[in-house]
């Protein structure tokens, strides 16, 4: 029997979810139809899961840097009650989600669908390594390519209070100011908190903010997010680079001078 839907959606992910009870409000009929339990990869086997098995992994590594400051004893980590306490996150994903598919009248199958499209994603980004690594906005060479002159803060800074409080020997960042605005152009940090201080750039980016508005903004002290107007100072030998140029100067006296009079 063949059944007909104004839209068909291939996965059950959280981009499914999304488009299909939306569409579903409007009134459309909907189906879903994925060939793996439904959840999609965020939910069973991507963000959340990955998260909770790097919580008993940071947890180990807390106490290991903190050896010596307070702390005694081994860490360690149980795989198997690691492994149990994830699952009490992904087994009830496929159940849970199919109900709520049902609720809202959404039909779901199992199986494999065929279909293509062209699809163009952009998002900023975090790895949750140990520290964790993000990234937000335009990268040098980007900046460059779109015809921006812009200075780059950059620095190691394993010296602030929010690495060494946690005994933590990776912590540095690089920004990216618009040399004429002042604008936020992009941000990309490691160390700890960079995986939440990164959506306060993200913030900032997408609403224009300047250095110089969010330097102005008290943040809670000590916090990672206490240390962003930080990151935004202006350095002794900070970087210029302007795509007439294409390369690293030095700051050039002219060129403080006329940034300082913005
Ligand atoms: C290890 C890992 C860690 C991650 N961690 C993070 C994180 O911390 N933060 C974050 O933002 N993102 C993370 N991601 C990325 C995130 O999981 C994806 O961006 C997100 O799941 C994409 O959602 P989606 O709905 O587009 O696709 P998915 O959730 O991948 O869903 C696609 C679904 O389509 C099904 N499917 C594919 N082809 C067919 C077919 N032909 N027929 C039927 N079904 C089909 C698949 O089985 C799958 O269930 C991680 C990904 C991985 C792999």
């Amino acid at each position: 029997m063949i059944q007909n839907y104004d839209l068909v959606v291939i996965g059950s992910g959280t981009a499914a979810q999304v488009a299909s009870s939306r569409v579903r409000a409007a009134g459309w009929s909907v189906a879903v139809i994925d060939h793996l339990p439904f959840g999609g990869t965020c939910a069973l086997r991507g963000c959340d899961s990955t998260k909770v098995l790097i919580s008993g992994v940071d947890a180990v590594d807390m106490a290991r840097r903190m050896r010596g400051r307070g702390i005694t004893g081994e860490a360690a980590i149980s795989w198997p009650d690691l492994i149990a306490f994830k699952r009490t996150f992904t087994d009830p994903v496929p159940a849970n989600h199919e109900r709520r598919y049902a609720e809202r009248g959404i039909d779901v199958f199992h199986g494999t669908a065929r279909f293509t499209a062209p699809s163009t994603i952009e998002v900023p980004s975090v790895a949750f390594t140990l520290p964790p690594i993000a990234s937000v906005g335009l990268g040098e060479a980007q900046a460059l390519a779109t015809g921006l002159r812009f200075r780059v803060n950059r620095q190691k800074v394993s010296n602030w209070y929010t690495a060494r409080r946690v005994a933590e020997t990776v912590y540095g960042y690089k920004t990216l100011v618009e040399g004429d605005s002042g604008r936020i152009l992009g941000a990309h940090l490691v160390g700890p908190h960079a995986d939440v201080v990164i959506n306060l750039f993200a913030l900032a980016i997408r609403n224009g903010l300047t250095a110089e508005q969010i330097k102005q903004t008290i943040f809670a002290y000590p916090t990672g997010a206490s240390d962003i107007g930080y990151m935004l100072h202006r350095l002794k030998g900070e970087l210029y680079r302007d795509p007439g140029i294409g390369h690293h100067l030095p700051k050039l006296r002219g060129v403080e001078n006329r940034d300082n009079a913005d």
